[in-house]
């Protein structure tokens, strides 16, 4: 490495060391120990991003191990090399976003059974550090998108929370609170949520519906949860069973308009997986070559604008716990390709 070049990092890096500082409370010089060693994609992972659930419940919560186990095991990552651990989100950061009252609660186990019901979780304090850890996640990943170019959480994409409740498996719009965030310390100016997930990110359009900062473009089924939509400022709607091809020239017909006309400063992508033919609560069609099309495209035009990007794995439902962490390693794989191609 140049001198040159070396001094250049070093400052960049110490931009991110304030950035962190503004973000985590404390324990911020390990991320940074972390970071100043990764060459490669940057991979934001914490193993505190599963919690035990009770048997059988309908959330896949060990698929987060899997997706990490698959990156490792099938080659597509290096641990000692490309991995950063995140801290959980502050109620400092998640209040951005949420109300106070709601964030408190949460935090502290005091939300009712009645509030409970629609996320799909009876409150633990390790679904509370579960979420708080993987809420920091995404945030981490944006951060480290605007240094890097381009980094992929191993969770995150929780975008039916509201700012009041939770909903749909979702506690904490993670989204919303890293795009928020990122505005408030100045960071960025603007920020566009690309949301592929097949359902519609309503907590995330509810949240910023009169907010010019950020905007939101949803592409979902519109036969599925949530079946009252809130409006994004930009709607697809796709028909059950919608294909690779239709998919993903709808894509390409939308989003390089988006980018050129609202010239976001970074966008952070949901590639939700629940888009596949073999999605449990999909209904879409897409196959793993769609998938991998899909990210790639949306990875490579951001990137290629010279936009960051950071991604989330967002939704994917399958009994079969190994092909569904198989299918959000797409999104890596895609990611990956990128990082090589365009010589981030
Ligand atoms: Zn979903």
């Amino acid at each position: 490495m140049s001198r040159h070049k070396a001094s250049y990092l070093w400052n960049r890096n110490a931009d991110l060391f304030r950035i962190l500082k503004q973000t985590f409370s404390s324990k911020t010089s390990v991320v940074m120990q972390q970071l100043t060693k990764i060459k490669g994609l940057p991979i934001i992972h914490h193993d505190g991003y599963v919690c035990e659930l009770p048997p059988k419940h309908r959330f896949p919560m060990r698929k987060f191990h899997g997706v990490f186990e698959h990156l490792l095991k099938d080659g597509i990552i290096n641990r000692s090399l490309q991995v950063i651990e995140p801290l959980q989100v502050t109620k400092e950061v998640a209040c951005n976003v949420h109300q106070e009252e709601y964030v408190d609660k949460f935090f502290s186990g005091r939300t009712t059974a009645s509030e409970q019901r629609p996320t799909g979780f009876v409150w633990t304090p390790e679904l509370a550090s579960r979420v708080r850890y993987e809420t920091g996640g995404t945030v981490l990943t944006a951060e480290i998108s605007l240094q890097r170019g381009l980094a992929c959480s191993t969770a995150g994409g929780t975008h039916h929370a509201f700012p009041d409740r939770g909903a749909g498996f979702c506690l904490l719009n993670d989204l919303a609170i890293a795009a928020q965030h990122l505005i408030n310390i100045g960071k960025t100016n603007k920020v566009l949520i690309v949301d592929l997930d097949v359902h519609q990110g309503d907590g995330t359009a509810f949240i910023f519906k009169n907010v010019d900062s950020v905007y939101t473009f949803s592409m979902h089924c519109g036969k599925n949860f949530p079946f009252r939509k809130q409006q994004s400022d930009l709607d697809v709607v796709l028909d059950i069973g919608t294909g690779d091809k239709e998919y993903l020239s709808l894509l390409i017909d939308y989003l390089p308009f988006i980018l050129d006309s609202f010239r976001p400063d970074l966008v952070i992508y949901d590639a939700g997986v629940d888009t596949h033919k073999d999605d449990e609560l999909g209904k879409l069609n897409l196959s793993d070559k769609g998938l991998f099309e899909r990210d790639y495209y949306v990875d490579s035009t951001v990137i290629g604008r010279g936009i960051p990007c950071a991604t989330v794995i967002g939704g994917g439902y399958s009994q079969d716990l190994n092909q569904l962490s198989n299918r959000h390693t797409i999104v890596h794989q895609a990611a990956t390709k990128v990082w090589h191609v365009q010589g981030l």
